[in-house]
C-alpha cells in the first residue's frame, strides 16, 4: 500500500491515504472511509469491487449510513465476473472445475486451435504430477526475492514493534522479506518464473522435497492477489512460452488451468455461497488445532517441514497445504473456522475470497462437496510417494497401529470408520470404502485404541 501511495503521488494524483501507525487511524476501514468523507464531503464514492465480502459490506455500511451513493465497479484483474459464474452454476446440480474451466477456454481461445483445445485434449495430468525420485530435485533454480528498500524496512520494523508477539517471522528468517511489493518487482518475478521454472512447473507440480520450499511454482499468487499482476498478463506470458517452444504443452496447460480455471473458479464459488460459507462444517468437526501449527514442534516431520517453512517464509506449495496441513486437520477432525483462522493468518498470499473455498471446501470438505467431487483424504503412504519426509521421521507411513505408527495412516483409518456411512454414498470414494471393509473387527479396534 504504501508502494502503490508513492506511485499515485509521483504521478500527481489526488491521494488521502493513512497509514496504520497513524495517531488518528480509527482502526477500521469503514470508521476511515466515514472519515474521508467527513474530509472531503464528497457528491459519491466510486470503486473497484473488493475480493472480500466483508469489505463490501462494511464499505456499503458506511456509504449508506453517510447517505452518499456507492458505485461498484468490476475488477479488470480477472477473466470472468462474479455475475458470469453465477450464469455459469445456474441450474447445475453439481459444479465442477473442468467444465467452467472448459467454457473459459472456448470463450477466451486461450490454447485453443480451430475452436478445440491445444495438442488434442484438455488435459496433460498423466505428463504431470511426477515425484522426483531418490535422488531429490537435483539443483533447482533459485526464486527471484527482492531485498526491501526503504519504505518495506520501515514496514519491516513497524510489524516488529506492534506485532511482537504474533506467529511468524518478517526479517529473523533464513530466508529474510523478499516478496515483490511493487509492479515492476512483480513484473520480473512473473519473467522469472517464465524463464526458469515453467518448463518443470507440471512435472513437479505435486512433488515435495525436504528443505526445498520453492521448487518449481511460480510464487505470484501475492503479487497476483494484490493487483500487482492480472490473471491476462500471467496466463499470456505462459501460452507464450509455449508459442515460442520455450516450455512444453503439459507445463503450460497445468499452470494456465491454475489461474482461468481454479482461480476463477474459487472467487466465484465464494461470492454465490458467502456469507453462510464460512460456517459449514459438514463433517461435523469440532476438535481444537493444536498448538505445534503455531510453532512447527512436532515429531510428524512432514508437518513439521511444512509449518516451520511457512512461519519463516509466509509461503508453503499447494501440496504442503492440501495434503500435509489440510490433510492432517481433515482427518483429526479439526473445527474449519479453526483451520481457515490458521490459513489467512500465516500465508503471504492469503485472502479469504481465494483462501476460504480453498481451506474450508477442497481441503476440510467442510461445504459436503460444493468445491470438490470428495475429500481428499490419503494415508502417509501418499506423502511418503511424493516427498522424502518420511525418511527422516520417526514413524513408519505404512504403518497404522504400534509404537512407530504414522499419525496420519492411523487418522486416515479412523477418518474413514467414522465417515463410513457417508463415503459410502460417494462413488468416488468406493475404492477407499472397499479397503476399509476389508479390516478385520481387531484392526478396527486397535486403530482406534491408537488414537486416543
Ligand atoms: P503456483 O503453484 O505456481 O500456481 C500458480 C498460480 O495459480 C498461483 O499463484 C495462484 O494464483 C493460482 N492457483 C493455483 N492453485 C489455486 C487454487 N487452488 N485456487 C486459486 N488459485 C490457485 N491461494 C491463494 O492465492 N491464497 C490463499 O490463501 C490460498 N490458500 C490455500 C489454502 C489451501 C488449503 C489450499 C489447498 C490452497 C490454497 N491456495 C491459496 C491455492 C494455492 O495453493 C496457492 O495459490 C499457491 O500455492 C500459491 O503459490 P504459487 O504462487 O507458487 O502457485
Ligand atoms: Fe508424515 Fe507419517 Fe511420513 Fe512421518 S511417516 S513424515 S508423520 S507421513
Amino acid at each position: 500500500m504504501r508502494h502503490f501511495a508513492e506511485e499515485l503521488r509521483a504521478r500527481q494524483l489526488p491521494l488521502d491515504y493513512t497509514q496504520l501507525n497513524h495517531p488518528k487511524n480509527s482502526g477500521t476501514l469503514g470508521a476511515e472511509l466515514g472519515q474521508a468523507i467527513l474530509r472531503h464531503k464528497p457528491a459519491r464514492l466510486v470503486m473497484t469491487a473488493p475480493g472480500d465480502w466483508r469489505v463490501l459490506k462494511e464499505l456499503q455500511d458506511t456509504a449508506r449510513s453517510c447517505n452518499i451513493p456507492l458505485e461498484i465497479r468490476e475488477d479488470r484483474h480477472f477473466f470472468s465476473t462474479v455475475r458470469d459464474f453465477a450464469q455459469h452454476a445456474k441450474g447445475r446440480k453439481q459444479l465442477r472445475l473442468e467444465y467452467w474451466y472448459r467454457e473459459l477456454r472456448e470463450k477466451t481461445g486461450i490454447l485453443m486451435k480451430s475452436g478445440k483445445p491445444a495438442g488434442g485434449q484438455w488435459n496433460f495430468d498423466q505428463e504431470n504430477r511426477a515425484a522426483f525420485g531418490k535422488e531429490g530435485p537435483g539443483i533447482v533454480p533459485p526464486p527471484l526475492r527482492f531485498k526491501p528498500d526503504a519504505i518495506t524496512s520501515e514496514v519491516i520494523q513497524l510489524v516488529n514493534a506492534e506485532f511482537a508477539d504474533h506467529p511468524g517471522s518478517v526479517a529473523a528468517s533464513k530466508e529474510g522479506f523478499g516478496w515483490p511489493v511493487n509492479r515492476k518487482e512483480a513484473l520480473r518475478a512473473l519473467d522469472d518464473f517464465i524463464k526458469h521454472r515453467l518448463a518443470l512447473f507440471g512435472a513437479y507440480q505435486d512433488a515435495m522435497w525436504t528443505d526445498e520450499p520453492w521448487l518449481y511454482h511460480a510464487h505470484i499468487a501475492s503479487a497476483l492477489n494484490l493487483k500487482l499482476l492480472s490473471a491476462q498478463e500471467v496466463v499470456s506470458a505462459a501460452e507464450q512460452a509455449y508459442g515460442n517452444g520455450t516450455a512444453p504443452l503439459a507445463a503450460v496447460e497445468g499452470f494456465i488451468r491454475q489461474i482461468l480455471g481454479w482461480r476463477e473458479y474459487v472467487r466465484g464459488i465464494y461470492w454465490m455461497n458467502m456469507p453462510d460459507y464460512l460456517e459449514r462444517n459438514a463433517l461435523n468437526a469440532t476438535a481444537r488445532l493444536p498448538e505445534f501449527f503455531w510453532t512447527g514442534e512436532t515429531e510428524m516431520n512432514c508437518l513439521r517441514e511444512t509449518i516451520q517453512q511457512t512461519l519463516q517464509t509466509g509461503y508453503a506449495h499447494h501440496i504442503q497445504r492440501l495434503m500435509v496441513t489440510g490433510l492432517y486437520t481433515l482427518l483429526a477432525g479439526i473445527r474449519p473456522r479453526a483451520v481457515h483462522e490458521w490459513y489467512l493468518s500465516v500465508y503471504v498470499d492469503a485472502v479469504e475470497w481465494v483462501e476460504l473455498p480453498n481451506v474450508l471446501g477442497m481441503s476440510q470438505y467442510a461445504d459436503g462437496g460444493v468445491m470438490a467431487s470428495k475429500p481428499y483424504a490419503a494415508s502417509g503412504k501418499y506423502i511418503d510417494r511424493m516427498s522424502n519426509y518420511c525418511k527422516g521421521c520417526r514413524f513408519d507411513p505404512a504403518k497404522s497401529t504400534g509404537e512407530n505408527a504414522c499419525p496420519i495412516t492411523t487418522l486416515y483409518w479412523d477418518f474413514l470408520m467414522r465417515h463410513e456411512a457417508l463415503l459410502a454414498k460417494n462413488p468416488r470414494m468406493v475404492m477407499q470404502v472397499r479397503n476399509l471393509g476389508r479390516l478385520s473387527a481387531a484392526d478396527r479396534k486397535a486403530i482406534r485404541a491408537q488414537t486416543s
